[in-house]
């Protein structure tokens, strides 16, 4: 028997989300951003799944990029992270992969290369990350003309707080990346990631680049998910190993940092982080049971962690549980364990099998 510890991946609601994309997306269009082997879903179930929707893909980096052609889909393929050699321009050439420009080392490889790939240009509208200077556009459109072989798709960007639906800097972004792109309307335009779609009235341009919805977490702030319509994808889950009741004064698992003050029934179950379940989830996380939902007491150890029992008495091992997923989602164990859904969901281990569910075959 397997540890009965597993990550089930529902390929409709990632379809869904990504429907959910192209209908806020309006007539932009939505690539999917399928990084960090699709935001922990597994790369190629993720753009396999997406292959008759999705026009074009994205990841960070070439190896990335060629999981996308190994999983046998021949849309093309953005790196968010462009090449980090210059011989890696002749493979995205070779393999319709479009790489992002952002910086006078790339610009300087790119010189130097008879056939380049396709390229998109990163300007800095103030994420102050990657990207050239949006004021620097003229002259660094000046030094492209000379090189006649490079052909340029568009001009990308990125947001620093679009996920705060209050915050003025993303219109400030948005202000000066139209002011740069003014002059050069043969230039497809992108800016927008997942936020993007839910902030009212916000420019999302030619192209859009969703990733953690189509995930089924929030990208907004405040917000939860299923506000924004959107179905989680990923169900962590495991058995009860272990049940026992504790009299009032016992403790539970390493450094006695919970103590039962009353009679409690407790539950073992098989995940920790190892599989990467947060260890910062502390007391009190909610997780569920049979339909109920329950929390986690004390310290979360590497293959195994404690819940509460007390509202699910009836709970004996072998009863499945979910730690994140259609009950409590993934947001709300990362607002516990002090971060975002993103980590979670990229950080679950090589330990947990993912299960593929689907209507479409
Ligand atoms: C990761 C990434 C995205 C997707 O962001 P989400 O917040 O997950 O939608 C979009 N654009 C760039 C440049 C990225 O690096």
């Amino acid at each position: 028997m397997p540890r009965p510890t597993l990550a089930r991946i529902d390929l409709d609601a990632l379809r869904h989300n990504y429907h959910r994309a192209c209908e806020k997306a309006g007539s932009a269009r939505p690539m999917a951003v399928v990084k960090a082997d699709g935001y922990g879903h597994g790369i190629a179930a993720v753009a396999r799944a997406l292959a008759k929707h999705a026009p074009c893909y994205a990841v960070a980096c070439l190896e990335e990029a060629e999981a996308v052609r190994v999983a046998g889909l021949s849309q093309p393929v953005v790196l968010l992270e462009g090449v980090h050699s210059r011989e890696d321009l002749s493979v995205c050439r070779q393999q319709d992969f479009e790489p992002v420009l952002h910086s006078p080392q790339q610009l300087q490889w790119l010189e130097g290369t008879v056939s380049p790939p396709v390229i998109w240009l990163k300007l800095n509208t103030g994420m102050n990350r990657l990207g050239f200077p949006a004021a620097s556009l003229p002259a660094l459109m000046g030094r492209l003309k000379s090189m006649p072989q490079v052909r340029i798709k568009g001009l990308m960007t990125h947001y620093a707080c679009a996920d705060d639906l209050s915050s003025t800097g993303t219109d400030a972004q948005n202000a000066a990346f139209i002011a740069a792109a003014e002059g050069y309307p043969e230039l497809l335009l992108s800016a927008g990631n997942s936020a993007a779609h839910f902030r009212p009235r916000n420019p999302l341009f030619d192209w859009t680049r969703p990733g953690i919805m189509l995930y089924g977490a929030t990208p907004i702030v405040g917000l939860s998910a299923a506000d924004l319509g959107l179905k989680p994808v990923m169900s962590l889950e495991s058995e009860l190993i272990a049940v026992r009741d504790l009299e009032p004064g016992m403790t539970v698992g390493y450094g006695d940092s919970w103590r039962a003050d009353k009679p409690t029934r407790m539950g073992i179950v098989a995940i920790g982080y190892g599989d990467g379940y947060p260890r910062h989830a502390g007391t009190d996380t909610p997780a569920a049971v049979n339909g109920q939902r329950i929390r986690l007491i004390g310290r979360v150890s590497m293959d195994m962690l404690a819940v509460d029992l007390n509202p699910a008495p009836d709970a004996a091992v072998g009863d499945r549980v979910e730690l994140w997923g259609g009950q409590v989602s993934v947001d709300e164990v990362a607002a516990s364990a002090g971060t975002i859904g993103y980590e979670l969901l990229t950080g679950v281990t090589a330990r947990v099998p993912r299960h593929y569910l689907s209507s479409v075959v």
